[in-house]
């Protein structure tokens, strides 16, 4: 089964749960506020605004936080892209594509990130950058300066200075996680006991305005990415890493970036430079290891321990590739 189908079912199959325990009155919460009862882990930003608003320590909310930066430690972002039901609506709205749509889609993301023809490509003279990369030679790709903070973080500080302003959390009312499974409730009564509120249409609605004009929530605008950003810059475990011994681009000079067009999360393994994210927000969601042809990108235990071995070629079609940029 391919990782994406797997990181699907696994995203449905919780949301699933939660929604028929939000329904049926079980005590599993949401996502927002898992568990079971009283024993119930918060949403570490959630965490973050009640203690703010509240001007006081909550043990709860603390052990929240601990629990939070451990997780973001060893998996880095993996809740966004095996849990978060953001990531999941989008997957879905992906699939619903009209598959001329996915295609002129995926053709826009590749002409993004290589900018230039094979053939100019051929052309270039040195054809290599300073590492021995096949691309980001010719300079016609913009490399992204990745400042310590982005716009995320805007939106985290202006989260956290409204709660503290309004006196309660105020981006909670917002927060696609929230809205999801208030969306979830809201049409449950509606449909079960007749209980239509306005909120029937300001819920859903909210939650569309954000994911379809918002388009890039994930990696510009969502403050639990920003927060777990924080933590995930010192993560070094199960970090992708590209053997350069097989990586078709510096084993071969080809061009390739066949990593770097599948992330979700515009992340560019093999030239960071030109991604808009780096490995500090990997979500560890394996689309790169398994879109690689030639097997290159590993997730080790312990980053910077790069696998060895002689370059495979998965895709047969790639078998006689020269390098073309020697
Ligand atoms: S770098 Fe690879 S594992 Fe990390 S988010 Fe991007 S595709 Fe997923
Ligand atoms: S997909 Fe694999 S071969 Fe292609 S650039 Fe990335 S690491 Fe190299």
């Amino acid at each position: 089964m391919k990782t994406k189908n797997l990181r699907t079912i696994i995203a449905a199959a919780v949301f699933g749960v939660m929604a028929i325990g939000l329904v049926v009155g079980v005590s599993t919460g949401t996502l927002s506020g898992f568990g079971w009862d009283t024993i119930a882990a918060l949403c570490p930003l959630g965490a973050l605004g009640t203690m703010i608003a509240t001007k006081t320590m909550i043990p709860r909310a603390v052990i929240s936080l601990v629990i939070m930066a451990t997780l973001v430690l060893l998996v880095g972002r993996a809740f966004c892209a095996w849990l978060c039901p953001t990531t999941l609506i989008y997957r879905i709205r992906d699939y619903f594509r009209s598959p001329k749509k996915r295609k002129a889609l995926a053709e826009q993301k590749n002409a993004e990130i290589k900018a230039i023809s094979q053939q100019e490509l051929d052309s270039l003279k040195p054809a290599k950058d300073a590492k021995g990369h096949a691309c980001g030679a010719c300079g016609k790709c913009q490399p992204v300066k990745h400042g310590k903070l982005d716009s995320r973080h805007a939106v985290l500080g202006g989260a956290l200075l409204s709660t503290a302003v309004f006196g309660f959390p105020v981006f909670c009312l917002v927060c696609p996680v929230g809205l999801t499974f208030a969306t979830v409730l809201v049409l449950w009564r509606a449909f079960s006991a007749g209980d239509a509120t306005i909120g029937i249409i300001l819920i859903p609605a909210m939650l569309i305005v954000e994911l379809v004009f918002l388009r890039k929530w994930c990696t510009r605008f969502c403050p639990l990415s920003a927060l777990m950003n924080l933590v995930g810059r010192f993560s070094r475990t199960f970090v992708p890493v590209i053997d350069d011994e097989k990586c078709l681009e510096t084993a071969k000079g080809a061009s390739c970036s066949k990593c770097a067009e599948v992330c979700q999360f515009d992340i560019n393994l093999r030239h960071p430079d030109f991604g808009e994210l780096t490995t500090a927000d990997c979500t560890r969601c394996r689309a790169c290891v398994d879109a690689c042809p030639t097997k290159a990108i590993t997730m080790p235990l312990l980053a910077g321990k790069k696998a060895k071995g002689t370059v495979v070629v998965a895709d047969p079609a790639l078998e006689d590739l020269e390098p073309k940029l020697d």
